[in-house]
C-alpha cells in the first residue's frame, strides 16, 4: 500500500515531543480508552477515507428491465456489470447505500483461496474430485480477476498488490504452507519473512500469486460507477419487499414506492432476505470486528509490511494485518465471550494483540506501544453458509440468489459475481428458462435451514476462544527449551540404536 498512503492527517501524528516509555507487552488490564471510540458497527474506516463517492436516486417508478439484481454490495455490482456489458438491461436495488453491507466493512484483503470447511469436511466431500478441483482452481484465480477488473475498467480504487503473506505460526504450519505452494506462489523461509514484514516469531510463510489487498468501498462504488456508464440502473435507499414469480416466467420485485418486472431476478443479499425465506435460514450470520489505530509515523510504516504486503498467519485464531491508505495498522477477527460489550472487549483484545505483534518493531523505531491502541472500531456480518462454501439457488427459472462468503469473499465474490453475470446474459439470450450455470464452478444446491443458526453464531464466538487457548498453548510449547529428559531419552535411543 506503500504507493497509495496519504500523508497523515495533521494532528493524527503522534506528539514527537511525548516522553517516550519503553515498549513492552501490555499488561492484561491496560485500559484501552474505549470510550473514546465511536460507537461500533457505526462506520467503517473506508466511510471515513471515502469521499465524493457516487450517490444514486431511490426507485419511484415501476420499471422492467432483463435482469434486475437486489444489493449494492460487490457481489451485486459484478453480477451487474458483468450482465450490462454483455448487453443486458439491468438494474440494482439497494435497501440503503452501496456497501453499506459487509463489503464496505472488510478488511479488503484480497486472498485468493480457501477457508478450510468446517468440520474438517474435505473439499472432495463436498464437491466429489472433479468439482474439487476445478473449484480450487476457480477460487485460485479469482485475485487475479479483482486486480484485473480494476485495471480494464480503470477505477479509481487504492489497491496493494505486493501480495498476502500466509505466515506460519509454528513449524509444522509452515511445512503444510510450504507443501500447498502451488504456481507463482513465492515460499519465505523465517528469516526472509521477519526481513520483509519487520514481524518475529513466524516460522516462514507463503506470498500468494495475484493476491494483496484493496480499500473495499472504493471497489463497490467504482463498480457502480462503471456499471453506470456502460448503463445499468442503480437505486439506493430502496429496500426491496417482496419477490413474486410470475406465471409468464418473469419475476416481479416489489417496493414500497415501486415494481420492478425482470426477466431474471438475482438476490444478492449477503443471506438476509425476506425476500426468499429459505435462503435467511440457511446462512448463520457471524458478527465480525475491525479495529484500526490511529495514523501511525512513517518510521512505523517502513518498519512494519513496508514493502506493502498484507498478512495472516495460521493460527486457528488467525492474527490479520494491514496498513490502510491513511496509515493506520488494521485488524480484527471474532470477539471473543466476556461479560464486557462486544466493542469493548474488541478494542481490549485487539489492541493487545497488536503490541504483542507490532510492539518490537514500534520499540526498534524508539516508539511506545500506547501509539497501537484502537481509535476506531466497527463490526460487519458475514453469512457462513452450512459447507462453508458459496451457496448458489434456484428456487425458480426467473430467480438466482449467490452467497459468496467463506470469510475470504471479495475475491470469489468478485468471480462468481462476473461469472454469474455472463451465465444470465447468455441464458436470456437463449430465451428465458434456459439458464445453464455449468460455467459456474459449484452446483445449485437447495440450502438447508440451519434451526440454531443465532445460537450457533454465538458458538462462534466460543469457538474462537477455544481457538485462542490452542494457539497459545503451542506457541508456549515452542517458546519452551526442549527438557532434559526427553533430549536425554532421545540421546540414549540414538546411542542404543548405533
Ligand atoms: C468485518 C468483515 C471483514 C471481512 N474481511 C474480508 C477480507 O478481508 N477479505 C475477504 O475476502 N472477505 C472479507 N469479508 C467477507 C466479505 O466482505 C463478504 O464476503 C462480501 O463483502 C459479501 O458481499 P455481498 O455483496 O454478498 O454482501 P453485502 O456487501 O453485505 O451486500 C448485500 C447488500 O444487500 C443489501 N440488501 C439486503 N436486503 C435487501 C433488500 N431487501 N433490498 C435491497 N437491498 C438489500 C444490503 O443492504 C447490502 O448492502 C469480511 C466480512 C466482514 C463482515
Amino acid at each position: 500500500m506503500a504507493g497509495n498512503r496519504r500523508a497523515p492527517p495533521s494532528g493524527m501524528t503522534p506528539d514527537p515531543n511525548r516522553p517516550q516509555k519503553p515498549c513492552r507487552k501490555a499488561p492484561r488490564d491496560t485500559p484501552v480508552s474505549v470510550f473514546a471510540l465511536p460507537p461500533a458497527n457505526g462506520t467503517s474506516i473506508w466511510d471515513l477515507l471515502h469521499h465524493g463517492r457516487p450517490h444514486f436516486r431511490s426507485l419511484t417508478e415501476n420499471i422492467e428491465v432483463d435482469l434486475a439484481v437486489v444489493g449494492g454490495g460487490l457481489v451485486g455490482l459484478t453480477t451487474a456489470l458483468a450482465a450490462t456489458n454483455a448487453g443486458l438491461r439491468v438494474a440494482v436495488v439497494e435497501k440503503a447505500t452501496l456497501a453499506s453491507g459487509a463489503s464496505g466493512r472488510t478488511s479488503g484483503f484480497v486472498a485468493p483461496s480457501l477457508r478450510p470447511l468446517p468440520g474438517g469436511i474435505s473439499l472432495e466431500t463436498v464437491l466429489g474430485s472433479d468439482g474439487a478441483r476445478r473449484f480450487r482452481g476457480f477460487a485460485v484465480d479469482s485475485g487475479r480477476m479483482v486486480f484485473d477488473l480494476i485495471d480494464r475498467h480503470d477505477l479509481d480504487v487504492p489497491t496493494a498488490r505486493a501480495g498476502w503473506i500466509e505466515a506460519a505460526h509454528t513449524p509444522d504450519a509452515f511445512n503444510r504452507l510450504r507443501r500447498g505452494a502451488g504456481h507463482g506462489d513465492q515460499v519465505l523461509c523465517a528469516d526472509e519473512l521477519q526481513g520483509i514484514t519487520g514481524l518475529e516469531n513466524l516460522h516462514g510463510g507463503v506470498v500468494r500469486a495475484n493476491s494483496g489487498a484493496i480499500d473495499p468501498k472504493a471497489y463497490v462504488s467504482e463498480i457502480a460507477r462503471a456499471s453506470a456508464e456502460a448503463g445499468a440502473k442503480i437505486f439506493e435507499n430502496t429496500p426491496m419487499e417482496a419477490l413474486h414469480f410470475g406465471a409468464d416466467g418473469h419475476a416481479e420485485l416489489q417496493s414500497s414506492a415501486a415494481r420492478i418486472r425482470a426477466a431474471h431476478v438475482v438476490i444478492a443479499t449477503n443471506g438476509a432476505s425476506r425476500l426468499l425465506p429459505r435462503l435467511a435460514v440457511a446462512v448463520m450470520p457471524v458478527r465480525v470486528h475491525q479495529v484500526v489505530t490511529g495514523t501511525l509515523p512513517e518510521a512505523l510504516q517502513t518498519a512494519i509490511l513496508g514493502g506493502g504486503h498484507v498478512i495472516t498467519d495460521t493460527r486457528r485464531n488467525a492474527v490479520a494485518l494491514r496498513w490502510t491508505p491513511d496509515g493506520r495498522l488494521l485488524t480484527g477477527g471474532l470477539v471473543l465471550p466476556s461479560f464486557r460489550p462486544a466493542s469493548t472487549e474488541a478494542a481490549r483484545f485487539y489492541a493487545r494483540r497488536l503490541a504483542a505483534i507490532a510492539g518490537p518493531a514500534a520499540e526498534r523505531a524508539g516508539l511506545t506501544s500506547d501509539i497501537l491502541e484502537a481509535q476506531h472500531i466497527w463490526h460487519g456480518r458475514i453469512a457462513m453458509t452450512g459447507t462453508g462454501l458459496p451457496l448458489l439457488y434456484t428456487p425458480s427459472s426467473a430467480v438466482t440468489a449467490l452467497v459468496a462468503c467463506n470469510g475470504r469473499g471479495i475475491a470469489l465474490g468478485t468471480a462468481l459475481g462476473m461469472a454469474l453475470g455472463e451465465a444470465i446474459a447468455d441464458g436470456l439470450k437463449r430465451g428465458a428458462g434456459r439458464m445453464d450455470f455449468s460455467a459456474l464452478p459449484l452446483p445449485a444446491t437447495k440450502p438447508r435451514p440451519r434451526p440454531l443458526r443465532y445460537v450457533s453464531g454465538f458458538g462462534a464466538r466460543w469457538r474462537a476462544a477455544l481457538a485462542e487457548i490452542f494457539d497459545r498453548h503451542e506457541t508456549r510449547q515452542l517458546a519452551k527449551p526442549p527438557s532434559n529428559k526427553a533430549t536425554t531419552s532421545r540421546n540414549d535411543k540414538h546411542e542404543r540404536n548405533e
